[in-house]
């Protein structure tokens, strides 16, 4: 799970119509200063989905494009407590774009290529999943072998065949299904009355917990469900999660599974021999249960603050060959491989061309050199 300015704000978006969406989209921008002038010229672009078509293949040109998606749940969620997922139309909608446009490569494969000191394809993609929702086996996996592509699966391995849910699951249920129309929290009063009120409270949550160490965000967890009544049924994340048998089915089908940790910590947030803990026996885990090597890894959250030196020693020592970020920037092939950042993919295909064209990393460079020329 992450939650990066530009995810969120796609999010904040998926239920509106494209084209407002498309009035403001630099402008919403707080990285830097800006000029209306460029802001005109990339919302033109941005209306122009030929002209980011055309952008894309050009650069490619000049300089192999590598492309890493990040998806979390595809398919239509049952209740409203349960994690947003991308509607599977728009996923295959994607899949079918990203196909004819781009060599969709496995982590793997980029390893070896790096191994090698050989060159990317002209225009490379690699999809991503996080967490490990049992909605990937049942609506992505099908549509990904319909176009023959590979995908890595980064699994929370707490979760899998344990029953247990993952920390913000647990929340998002606890506030979803109890009968209480308010909360006490941080000395104030908090109404869970509507639906905005609710979703409000568990984003509010989550963040604020997210930095916590497990001992303390669980028990705070637990001391929620006490006050809001709600007991999480114990066997509940088997119906969330991807279980052993359809982890082991899609990996003897080409894909590939990763770690993403145990329990989802911030691993600069927890001791150096916690985080050892649970990189190593996520990996060991997987491998045991798949009869193969574990060598990608995706840090929970993944934004810069959230793995540093010591994490990438530690992945390396445990026999890593290679980690994904949640961060905006292009991904670097020539350097490590220990900091590859991905693009959030949870939203319409329009913005997603956008994002996929890497011509929202170029402005963002031309804004950045303009301001720093300007100021
Ligand atoms: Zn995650």
């Amino acid at each position: 799970m992450t939650h990066s300015a530009v995810e969120c704000f796609y999010k904040s978006q998926s239920n509106k119509k494209e084209e407002p969406v498309t009035k403001n989209f630099l402008n919403m921008d707080s990285r830097d200063g800006g000029s209306s002038f460029i802001n005109s010229v990339s919302n033109y672009l941005y209306n122009n989905i030929d002209i980011l078509d055309f952008y894309s293949t050009f650069r490619s040109n000049f300089k192999s494009v590598l492309l890493i998606l990040i998806y979390h749940g595809v398919g239509q969620n049952q209740e409203n407590w349960m994690h947003p997922s991308i509607n599977e139309k728009i996923f295959e909608t994607q899949i079918n774009y990203i196909k004819r446009r781009y060599k969709v490569i496995s982590l793997k494969s980029l390893v070896s290529l790096n191994q090698e000191k050989k060159p990317l394809p002209k225009k490379a993609a690699i999809i991503t999943f996080d967490d490990g929702y049992k909605n990937i086996y049942k609506y992505a996996y099908p549509i990904l072998r319909k176009y023959n592509i590979p995908a890595t699966i980064f699994l929370t391995t707490g979760v899998i065949g344990t029953g247990d849910l993952l920390w913000w699951d647990k929340i998002s249920y606890i506030i979803w299904k109890t009968d209480c129309r308010s909360i006490e929290f941080d000395s104030g009063m908090i109404s869970l009355e509507s639906v905005k009120e609710r979703s409000e409270f568990c984003f509010t949550l989550t963040e604020k917990l997210k930095g916590y160490p497990n001992n303390k965000k669980f028990d705070l967890i637990e001391d929620i469900g006490r006050s809001l009544d709600v007991k999480v049924p114990s066997d509940i994340g088997k119906k969330i999660y991807l279980s052993w048998s359809e982890i082991i089915e899609m990996n003897s089908d080409g894909f590939e599974m990763g770690s993403h940790t145990i329990s989802h910590p911030i691993l600069t947030k927890i001791a150096l021999k916690d985080a050892d803990y649970e990189i190593a026996n996520s990996k060991r885990d997987i491998e045991h249960k798949i009869k193969a090597n574990v060598v990608s890894f995706s840090y929970p959250n993944g934004l810069p603050g959230d793995y540093n030196a010591e994490i990438i020693n530690l992945l390396k020592e445990n026999g890593f060959k290679c980690a994904v970020t949640s961060t905006l920037q292009e991904p670097q092939f020539e350097g490590g491989l220990f900091e590859l950042a991905r693009k959030s993919a949870t939203f319409n295909l329009v913005p997603f061309r956008f994002a996929a064209s890497h011509m929202y990393d170029d402005i963002y460079k031309i804004r950045k050199y303009l301001w720093k020329i300007d100021s």
